[in-house]
């Protein structure tokens, strides 16, 4: 049956996924959501025997219901390839009884590959379903892996064009060297004076021009998302949700139908919402464990049914969930309200006027599925240091705030289902604050003696993405002002 998709902000004019994914927003600045959650309609023993390919295509397929089987497999295949350092995709490590969930195999090491190695193609697929002729340019706010993994995925796409806007001094070293050395005829990298939020504010605001949409029409042009608010980027993350739990099952790790808890490091709300909505489809979830660090606005929202963005914006070890406003969370807030765009519009324009918004007792009550807590800073060192301890194993610093959390959850709760655990970066993205957890011996030591140091201790092989940026030039170095984000795309444009 066929799925549309609706805007959380007003009521009718539904469009289908492919519309939905070239849009990236919608135009009343509402997010899309389907119309309804599909259920799985193959067993989990049947997904047990699959490839991560084959399970993408059964997830995706019943979202993307105006995809050709054909058009669907080609958009898969091409995405789940070689650009991933091991066949299986999203392998699964057990430490210290969790199973760590490693998101980080794809060509920009973050979790962000999973979804950008395939929304290009979902993208340039659905320009081509809608005949659109326009050249179709995304763009993008990054707390620092998002606009790799998105400049990695769009690189010399036909058709398209990218610009990243990034927080100039809020990204790790690292993080701002892989992006200003991107190559790629159709890529733009630019840092701001601002923080994440600011850059994801001027990003909606281009987007939510009117008269400058109608302008680059004229000139042939098209804006669209490649954030999480897009939704080809959210039905891609469903899947290794999926995927993991039907390995752990092959693996005879857990049985057909028990029901396991998952942890997911929080920032912008996507990557725990897909989650969600696997549970939805009928995945054997329990509990959905949101890890925040010490920005931890989410936790204090399941905490009171208040989200209040008035507060200090903290620079963390964990910069990609350094994020005071997690846009995805609208889709959830949309649905405890009843699927009322009414309802969550009102609670937007609060949360844009006034920089919070409450929900409802009976809207809270529908919060069950979720368990919020956060790491401060020195929680996270102390759990990269003590997993290492007791394993071997090294964790970023992103998964080391959800490793925290989780330990704090077992002991509030004294819950012990099988947990996975979303390793959602590579500790080699982030070597410096995971070296420092480690042993603070190593501070003195510059950032690639430090990679060297990491491949030693933890018996793990420099990625490739590390290895290119070690002498890869710089190619990019434009920096602006929040006001003059709109300006640098039409410059970049040359309209
Ligand atoms: C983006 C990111 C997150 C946060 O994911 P959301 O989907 O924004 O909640 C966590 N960890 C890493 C390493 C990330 O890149």
């Amino acid at each position: 049956m066929e799925i549309l998709y609706n805007s959380t902000r007003t009521k009718g004019n539904p469009v289908t996924a492919s519309q939905a994914i070239l849009k990236g927003l919608s135009d009343d600045g509402g997010l899309y959501v389907p119309d309804r959650i599909p259920a799985l309609d193959k067993s989990l023993e049947e997904l047990s025997h699959m490839t991560y390919g084959q399970v993408a295509y059964e997830v995706m397929k019943l979202y993307l219901t105006d995809f050709t089987e054909e058009e669907l497999k080609s958009c898969i295949a091409k995405a789940y390839d070689s650009k991933f350092d091991t066949e299986v995709i999203a392998p699964l490590v057990e430490a210290d009884g969790a199973f760590y969930l490693e998101l980080f195999h794809g060509a920009t090491i973050a979790f962000k590959d999973m979804a950008l190695s395939i929304l290009p193609h979902l993208l340039t697929t659905s320009a081509k379903k809608n005949h659109v002729k326009n050249e179709i340019v995304i763009l993008t706010a990054t707390s620092g892996d998002t606009g790799k993994a998105a400049l990695a995925g769009f690189a010399d796409v036909e058709g398209t064009r990218i610009v990243v806007f990034y927080p100039k001094n809020g990204v790790s070293p690292i993080q701002e060297r892989q992006m200003v050395t991107q190559k790629g005829k159709n890529t733009y990298v630019v840092g701001i004076h601002g923080n994440f939020d600011d850059a994801q504010t001027g990003v909606k605001q281009i987007f939510g021009d009117k008269e400058l949409g109608e302008y680059m029409n004229e000139k042939g042009f098209q804006f669209s998302s490649a954030n999480s608010i897009n939704i080809g980027r959210l039905v891609p993350q469903i899947v290794y949700y999926v995927y993991a739990y039907v390995k752990l099952l092959e693996e005879e790790r857990i049985k057909d139908g028990e029901k396991i808890n998952v942890v997911v490091p929080t920032g912008n709300f996507g990557n725990i919402l897909a989650a969600f909505y696997a549970k939805q489809m009928g995945l054997p979830i329990d509990k959905l464990v949101c890890a925040s660090n010490e920005n931890k606005v989410l936790f204090d929202f399941f905490t009171t049914g208040t989200y209040d963005r008035n507060r200090e914006f903290m620079l963390t070890s964990s910069p990609s969930m350094d994020i005071l406003i997690s846009s995805n969370l609208e889709r959830l807030i949309y649905r405890i309200a009843g699927n009322d765009a009414e309802k969550n519009k009102e609670m937007m324009d609060a949360l844009k006027k006034d920089g919070k918004y409450s929900i409802s007792e009976e809207m809270k009550s529908q919060l069950s599925d979720f368990y919020g807590n956060y790491a401060s800073e020195e929680e996270t060192a102390q759990t990269i240091h003590d997993l290492y301890e007791k394993t071997g194993y090294v964790i970023d610093t992103h998964t080391a705030v959800a490793s925290s959390v989780y330990n704090k959850f077992k002991k509030e709760t004294g819950d012990n289902k099988t947990a996975v655990i979303a390793s959602t970066a590579s500790p080699y993205k982030f070597t410096r604050s995971v070296m420092n957890a480690v042993d603070n011996q190593y501070d003195n030591m510059g950032d690639f003696e430090l990679v060297d140091k990491l491949s030693e201790i933890s018996g793990t092989e420099i990625p490739a993405a590390i290895e290119e940026i070690k002498s890869a030039p710089v190619l990019h170095d434009h920096i602006c002002e929040i006001s003059e984000m709109k300006q640098t795309v039409m410059d970049f444009l040359g309209i």
